[in-house]
C-alpha cells in the first residue's frame, strides 16, 4: 500500500530513523485506512505515493524537531483518523499516547488499528476544551500535538492545559502561517507557553511544511481553557 523506497527516502533525508518492524505497522495502518475509507470518510488522501508523503512522511516529520525521552506522555489533540498521534505510536511503541477526538467513529478506528498491530494507546473521546479541565488530564503529559484542528490561538488554548510545566505542545501547520503565529502572542503569554523553536522545511520539493514547538514554561491560570463558545467567540489574541 505504501510507497516504501519514498517513505525510506524522505526520511532518511530528515535524519529520521525508521526500523523495518515500523514500516510493516504502517503499511498495516494505511491498508486499514484505505479500506475503512470506502465505508466511511476518514480522508482525502487516498493515493498510495500521496498517502506516504502527506500522512506518513509528513507525521515522521516530528521526530526531527523533538526529542521523545523513552516512555514519554504524549497527547494527539483533534487525532481524527489518528495523524500525527498513531504514526508517532507506530514509529516508538514504547511511548504512552493518549487519541483525542470528539467524533466517536474515528477513534473506534484507531482502536481497530491498534488491535491489528498489537499495541496499545488510551482512547479519548471528548472534547479539548473540556478535557483539559479534567484533573485526570491537565497538565499530565509531557507532550501534545496537533495537525489541521484549529488556527494557532485557538489550539493553544486546547493543547498548551494539557501539558506539564517543561513539557512542549508540537504544533503541525502549513509554512504559510505567519499572521497565526504573530496573533498568539498573547495567547502564549495567558495559557505559560513560549515558542521554543519555529521551523520552516521542504517535506518533498515544493512542499513546504512548519512545526513549531511551544514549550510549557509556567502553570496554566485555571479559569483556561474557557467554554468551546467563548474560545471561538474570543479567541484569546
Ligand atoms: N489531526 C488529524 C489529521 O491531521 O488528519 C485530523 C484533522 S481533522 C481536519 C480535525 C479533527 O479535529 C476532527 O477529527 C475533529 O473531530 C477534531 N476536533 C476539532 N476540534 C476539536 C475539539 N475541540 N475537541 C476534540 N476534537 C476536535
Amino acid at each position: 500500500m505504501l510507497n516504501r523506497d519514498l517513505l525510506y527516502k524522505i526520511t532518511e533525508n530528515m535524519g529520521v530513523k525508521i526500523t523495518d518492524d515500523a514500516f510493516k505497522r504502517f503499511d498495516t495502518y494505511a491498508e486499514l485506512l484505505f479500506e475503512t475509507n470506502k465505508q466511511f470518510n476518514l480522508t482525502a488522501i487516498t493515493e498510495p505515493d500521496d498517502m506516504t508523503v502527506k500522512h506518513f512522511a509528513d507525521c515522521l516529520s516530528v521526530f526531527k524537531y523533538a526529542d521523545f525521552k523513552e516512555g514519554a506522555r504524549l497527547i494527539d489533540v483533534g487525532t481524527g483518523a489518528g495523524f500525527p498521534g498513531l504514526v508517532i505510536l507506530l514509529a516508538r511503541p514504547d511511548l504512552d499516547v493518549t487519541f483525542l477526538d470528539g467524533t466517536g467513529k474515528k477513534l473506534a478506528f484507531i482502536e481497530s488499528v491498534l488491535s491489528e498491530v498489537g499495541l496499545n494507546g488510551h482512547i479519548l473521546h471528548r472534547r479539548a476544551e473540556e478535557a483539559g479541565n479534567d484533573p485526570l488530564y491537565r497538565e499530565k503529559f509531557d507532550f501534545a500535538t496537533a495537525r489541521a484542528v484549529a488556527s494557532l490561538p485557538v489550539l493553544c488554548e486546547y493543547c498548551i492545559p494539557f501539558i506539564k510545566n517543561g513539557g512542549s505542545f508540537i504544533s503541525m501547520k502549513s509554512a504559510f502561517s505567519d499572521d497565526e503565529i504573530s496573533s498568539s502572542s498573547g495567547a502564549l503569554r495567558t495559557l505559560g507557553g513560549k515558542i521554543e523553536s519555529d521551523n520552516v522545511f521542504d517535506l518533498v520539493e515544493n512542499t513546504k511544511r512548519r512545526i513549531i514547538i511551544i514549550k510549557k514554561i509556567s502553570q496554566t491560570p485555571p479559569k483556561y481553557p474557557r467554554p468551546s463558545a467563548k474560545i471561538s467567540k474570543n479567541p484569546l489574541g
